[in-house]
């Protein structure tokens, strides 16, 4: 895996529909820039009747530079706000991750919602819950079932400044989903502290905690970025830990509103942000045979089982057949009293591809088992459902200024930003699919998702939410941060 970073590297700096930061000065690196007016200084400046010292150039750009140093000192408070919310956010968390919100858990998943109505109120918009529809999904018995979700909640957010004149400027896109892999019977249910700087709990960074950090940076983006023209809609949705089937919809719907996405998914173990992804997708073949007593009529009997065993190893012999395809039969249901010869077998196969040749390739494959081994003149039935439900996620063009500025706004933190591709899976893909490109892991750092070891850096939540709120002031259109 290569870690590339993009700063400096003249090959990237050219960019399609770039943000455009050219504007940019080196003012941020002076102290000067931090200076603090007092409120006289401030109407005044507001109004342009007087200068600050340092921006009295006596040329065209006197009526811009006031504003500017306004908005410098009120991102510059934001940030300081920031800084000083660690306890509140790790508290928070804790409350957020000790409530249950595996991804089938309906009741959970309405109980948090409701939570995160109250929880986002301070941004000061109303919150539009939005209800999904059902999905259908088989069970380890071959039936067919109908399952409900939560609601995706959404927030829409604009500037005073914005709404009395608006720009024209796209809103940004700020999401993340709220749902865990941890269903209401797994032990793995409560925060618990590990000194000063850990926790471990369900969901700490997969995405509760994303949550967090994105409606501290949104709250703090509403609170001090009033007089931008910075326009966002948060949008958090209950379905992504199983590949979103009733959200994906919605984002069909709504990603054309966007100008770019920032999502909130966990950084890497090592604290790298994801640059590319690869495609996922499952597959579910219903495999049917014919049961009969396996001593008195054995030979009548067509064994699902021994059937499904040939076509797993044809199905597991496609790995290696192209690189960076994997096929992993994840999962096999069937069978019952040893004496019976068993007619049904459920099996489930999670496939992994980098690029839309890839995803064709494997899609059709496995399509070519499932009609091979499908064969009622035998007696044996095979049922496929399901594909690649994440398209693979290359590098979008119109994201690198965007890493740019992520790295050039760490910096200044001091904090260096890496990026890695990953083999896992976001709705980042399905995003940048239906033509919003984003980077996606904005979220905490820590690591052990999935897992009862799960934890996060509780120092990376304000320091990510100032990451974000610096991007957010920076998109608005002041690059003084
Ligand atoms: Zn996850």
């Amino acid at each position: 895996m290569s870690v590339w970073p993009l700063l400096g590297n003249p090959s990237l700096s050219a960019t399609g529909s770039a943000p455009d930061y050219s504007q940019e000065t080196d003012d941020s690196d002076s102290p000067a820039a931090l200076q603090v007016f007092t409120a006289e200084q401030i109407v005044g400046i507001l109004l342009g009747l007087i200068q600050s010292p340092e921006n009295d150039v006596g040329h065209v750009q006197n009526r811009i530079q006031p504003i500017r140093a306004h908005t410098l000192m009120t991102t510059q408070q934001g940030i300081e706000w920031l800084e000083q919310q660690a306890e509140s956010m790790a508290s928070e968390l804790t409350t957020l991750c000790d409530m249950n919100s595996g991804s089938e858990h309906v009741e959970g998943l309405e109980r948090v919602a409701s939570w995160l109505q109250d929880y986002f109120a301070p941004i000061g918009s109303p919150c539009q819950p939005i209800k999904l529809s059902n999905f259908q999904y088989l069970d380890d018995d071959g039936a067919s079932i109908e399952q409900a979700t939560g609601p995706a909640l959404r927030w829409d957010w604009s500037s005073q400044a914005e709404r009395i004149s608006p720009s024209g400027k796209k809103p940004l896109l700020l999401s993340i989903h709220y749902d865990t892999v941890y269903g209401p019977q797994h032990p793995f249910q409560r925060c618990k502290r590990d000194g000063d700087l850990k926790m471990v709990g369900p969901g700490v960074i997969d995405a509760k905690g994303g949550i967090v950090v994105l409606r501290y940076a949104a709250i703090a983006a509403s609170r001090f970025l009033g007089n931008t023209s910075l326009r966002f809609s948060v949008v958090l949705t209950p379905d992504e830990e199983i590949g979103s089937p009733a959200s994906t919809q919605l984002w069909a719907r709504i990603c054309s509103e966007f100008g770019f996405g920032l999502l909130f998914e966990p950084s890497m173990s090592d604290r790298s942000l994801v640059s590319t992804r690869k495609g996922t997708g499952n597959f579910v073949f219903k495999i049917e045979g014919r049961a009969a007593h396996a001593g008195r009529n054995f030979q009548a009997g067509r064994n699902a089982i021994a059937h499904a065993a040939s076509l797993i190893r044809d199905l597991h012999e496609l790995n290696g057949e192209r690189e960076n395809v994997t096929i992993n039969v994840g999962r096999i249901q069937g069978g019952g009293a040893v004496n019976v010869v068993p007619d049904l077998v459920v099996l489930r196969v999670n496939v992994r591809v980098a690029n839309g040749d890839d995803q064709a390739w494997v899609e059709a494959r496995v399509q070519q088992i499932a009609k091979r081994y499908d064969a009622p003149e035998a007696g044996y039935r095979v049922h496929l459902e399901g594909g690649i439900h994440s398209p693979p996620k290359p590098l979008d063009p119109s994201a690198i200024p965007w890493m740019r500025w992520v790295e050039e706004e760490g910096t200044k933190m001091g904090t260096a930003i890496h990026w890695k591709p990953s083999g896992g899976a976001s709705d980042g893909n399905k995003l940048q699919a239906f033509g919003l490109p984003n980077i996606d892991t904005l979220g905490p750092d820590g690591d052990g998702l999935h897992s009862d070891q799960e934890w996060v850096d509780l120092a990376s939540l304000p320091r990510k939410a100032c990451l974000v709120f610096r991007l957010l002031a920076r998109y608005a259109g002041h690059s003084e941060v």
